[in-house]
């Protein structure tokens, strides 16, 4: 196909997400001279995106399965707009293969990778096979389904614990940590069949459960033309549950010869899937051995993207767009990293329980500043509803250095207000974890939260 045959306009945009991040694409999209059609659900139509969306449908009742993952309702609120292209966010249906078949089906564009390439990453067993094959480092264990009677060989032989894997998990979810072989006789059952329910496919496998690593990981950009730019890299080995808590770019954890050949696994991995559009391949990094190993590729934009658009000064929503058109890459091979920058997720949740503790938000006052950035769908006034993901906020700060950065987050949790009936947040959380001695030396890694009794 020549070059010319892949340009396609994009005049209005779809937004299928709420929150944050429909808010964050919106405003992308007004400097791109976009229109932008926001879908809501019932629970949402007081909601910031709905507010700053040029349009806005409604498309169904507070459940998510009936709105924000309803297909059909979606296409339509296309339709009736005239859309020609549907922006699909992080979570809901941004890696949903079927959805990105079914947008097209209908002559619109899916600002994301293809189909073929969502199917591929996807599912996490064929992703490590094709880690494997392109030659980047995976971890020690299966790299297909695999049976009990497998697993309690593959145990054997690289050692407890390990950790058995629903292919089709995500999102913290589907993962064991087994120590004995009497605990992995009883709980690969049960893994297989939490994976069926949670996931549909039962399909698990194991890998050597790795002893207090780093999670880090390569944001990739990827034009149709074939060119497959390294957007630097981020650490996120702040976590709860194998949630993100807190992350930051670029990682204190590596030096230069380590995150070259991290840059050019990622690259590899992305060409290997043939990847088009914003994604992130994810590492874990052994400190004690120094080797890193691919665990899956996210097939998105993440949550955590702005830390990287801190230091590099690409806009990564934009880029989505203007991939999407069939645009050229423009931007150099290895971006420059100008300073450092932390995000920290501020959740309604209990701060001692985490459960969710959504409500009103009676008082606000969100920070500022130099080297600070505020992503959030907030406003004073606005009821957080109970329906959805309890991220209300990102507070994302930059500094030149890392003593500055972490000052400034304390200065930023310090000013913040957000306040109303049942409304809790984990601001006094993040505080915690910025006065720690290990984190404060980059010398957290993804237990140690755990480790400290969380
Ligand atoms: P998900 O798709 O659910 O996010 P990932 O495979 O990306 O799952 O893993 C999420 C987190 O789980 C990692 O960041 C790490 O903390 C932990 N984890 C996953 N695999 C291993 C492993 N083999 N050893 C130790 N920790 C692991």
């Amino acid at each position: 196909m020549t070059d010319s045959l892949q340009r396609r306009d994009i005049k209005k945009v779809v937004i299928a997400n709420r929150g944050e991040i429909a808010v964050r694409a919106i405003r992308t999209c007004k400097e791109l001279g976009i229109k932008t059609v926001a879908v809501y659900s019932e629970a949402d139509k007081d909601s910031l995106h709905v507010m700053l969306a040029d349009e806005a449908i409604c498309i169904g009742p507070p459940n998510p399965q009936e709105s924000y993952l309803n297909i059909p309702n979606i296409i339509s609120a296309a339709e009736i707009t005239g859309a020609d292209a549907v922006y699909p966010g992080y979570g809901f249906l941004s890696e949903n293969p079927k959805f990105a078949e079914i947008v097209e089906a209908n002559g619109l564009i899916f600002i994301g990778p293809s189909p073929q390439t969502l199917r591929l990453i996807g599912n996490k067993v064929k992703a490590k096979q094709i880690a494997k094959r392109a030659g980047v480092p995976t971890i020690p264990g299966s790299a297909r389904r695999t049976t009990l009677e497998e697993a309690l060989d593959i145990a054997y032989e690289i050692g407890y614990p390990v950790i058995l894997k629903a292919a089709a998990g995500g999102g913290g979810r589907g993962m064991r940590v087994v120590y004995s072989e009497k605990e992995l006789r009883e709980k690969y059952p049960l893994a297989r069949s939490e994976a069926k329910v949670s996931f549909g496919d039962d399909t698990v496998y194991i890998e050597k459960f790795l002893l207090n690593p780093k999670h880090i990981e390569v944001q990739i950009l990827a034009d149709m033309h074939g060119k497959v730019v390294p957007v630097g890299d981020r650490e996120c080995s702040i976590q709860r549950r194998h949630q993100k808590v807190i992350e930051e770019a670029p990682s204190p954890s590596i030096d230069t010869p380590t995150r070259e050949k991290l840059y050019e696994a990622a690259v590899k991995f992305a060409k290997a899937v043939n990847y088009q559009g914003a994604g992130t391949v994810e590492f874990l990094y052994d400190t004690q051995s120094g080797n890193f190993y691919f665990i899956e590729m996210n097939g998105r934009i993440q949550v955590e993207h702005p830390v990287t658009e801190m230091v590099t000064g690409i806009d990564l929503v934009k880029w989505q767009f203007l991939i999407a058109m069939g645009e050229k890459l423009d931007i150099p091979l290895y971006p420059q990293i100008n300073g450092m920058a932390l995000e920290m997720r501020i959740n309604a949740e209990d701060p001692r329980t985490f459960t969710p503790a959504p409500g009103p938000v009676e008082r606000l006052i969100l920070p500022g500043g130099f080297g600070v950035r505020v992503d959030t769908h907030l406003y004073q006034g606005y009821k957080v509803p109970p329906f959805y993901d309890s991220l209300l906020a990102k507070f994302i700060v930059w500094a030149p250095n890392r003593e500055e950065l972490m000052n400034r987050a304390l200065r930023v949790l310090d000013e913040t207000v957000i306040e109303g009936t049942g409304l809790k947040t984990n601001i006094e959380f993040h505080k915690f974890i910025l006065q720690t001695k290990e984190f404060r030396e980059a010398k957290h890694h993804v237990k140690l939260l755990e480790e400290l009794g969380y």
